[in-house]
């Protein structure tokens, strides 16, 4: 999966009608500016500290960090930018958008002090699941191998990793999988550090369960399509759903403070999703069917109001957030 994503977001733009997949900040200035609104306020009530680094993780075309950062500026914030992408292709996307940023391949050489203001959209889903399998001989690694006509294939390893798994997944049926994501941990798990020692506030929003389960969520998404994940290794966007109660659990381990995880829609109309559209809507009148279908998309339930999650993590001392 790691391979084939890298493989797959080097040399293209995947997104909007023309590319594979649209995201939520491609439907509408809204979300990033919602996301901005976010950070700004709890960047006033923590005591407008000096300092703050606006930190994006896959910030696919710039969209939300620029809709984000126009939101900050009127409150008199006006962090550093630094975008962590491995995309060659998309980093001269986000060059374009965003001029003064700073590009770091990972996390590790972000700065280490400042408070960070980090938002991840549709980022943790890329990362590498470790997928296990309940076997009739207990819990196995699920792994990529041949069938017999050399087609890549799904094959239980030969080693057992019971010990991996919950106590309460030990007596699970046969057939049972449990995707586990140890990059996206790690991830979650410097983030919490640095907000623990640093100050700031972080909001990861992805499609994924508030609430651990099992099941296989992996999947291939090519040209707005489904298709089978071994089809075209390289060639389709590979996602897995994010257990975001882990990810809490990690973080609160980490001393950061965990804001709550609400559905998308849930918190983008907390957060004044409607109210922006109707303000729009007024000033640009020949936009307001469009603004409708874009809250419509963003909020709805049948849409990415459900299945999406907003998870706000926060430095210990800061204060609690709006929309959750
Ligand atoms: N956040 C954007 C793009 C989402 S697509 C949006 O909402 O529109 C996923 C993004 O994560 C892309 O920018 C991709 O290049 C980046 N990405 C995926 N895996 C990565 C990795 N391991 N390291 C750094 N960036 C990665």
């Amino acid at each position: 999966m790691a391979e084939a994503n890298a493989r797959y977001y080097a040399a293209r733009d995947p997104l909007g009608a023309a590319g594979d997949f649209v995201t939520a900040p491609e439907i509408s200035q809204m979300f990033g500016e919602l996301a901005g609104l976010w950070l700004t306020d709890l960047w006033l009530r923590a005591g407008q500290p000096m300092g703050a680094h606006y930190v994006e993780l896959g910030p696919g075309r710039g969209t939300l960090a620029a809709d984000a950062l126009r939101a900050m500026a009127p409150h008199g914030l006006a962090p550093g930018i630094h975008l962590v992408e491995g995309s060659p292709a998309l980093r001269r996307v986000q060059q374009a958008a965003l001029p003064g940023a700073t590009f770091h391949e990972d996390l590790a050489s972000v700065p280490e002090e400042g408070p960070l203001l980090l938002v991840a959209n549709e980022f943790l889903d890329a990362l590498p699941i470790r997928p296990l399998v309940r076997t009739e001989a207990g819990w196995r690694e699920r792994m990529v191998g041949l069938d017999p006509q050399g087609r890549f294939a799904f094959i239980a390893g030969a080693r057992p990793m019971d010990a991996a798994v919950p106590a309460d997944q030990a007596t699970a049926l046969p057939g049972t999988i449990l995707e586990t994501c140890p990059a996206a941990a790690a991830v979650v798990q410097e983030i919490a550090g640095r907000l623990a020692r640093q100050g700031g506030a972080a909001l990861l929003i992805d499609y994924g369960y508030a609430n651990s389960r099992t099941g296989s969520t992996l999947q291939a998404v090519h040209r707005h399509r489904k298709v089978a994940v071994f089809a075209t290794p390289g060639e389709a966007d590979l996602t897995a759903h994010v257990d975001f109660a882990t990810l809490a659990q990690i973080a609160r381990a980490q001393g950061a403070r965990w804001l709550g995880t609400a559905e998308q829609g849930a918190w983008l109309r907390a957060m004044g999703l409607d109210q922006r559209a109707t303000a729009l809507s007024t000033r640009y009148p020949e936009r307001s069917g469009e603004l409708a279908s874009a809250v419509e998309r963003l909020a709805g339930p049948e849409q990415m109001g459900v299945l999406f999650k907003v998870m706000g993590l926060a430095a210990p001392g800061w204060p609690a957030a709006a929309g959750f």
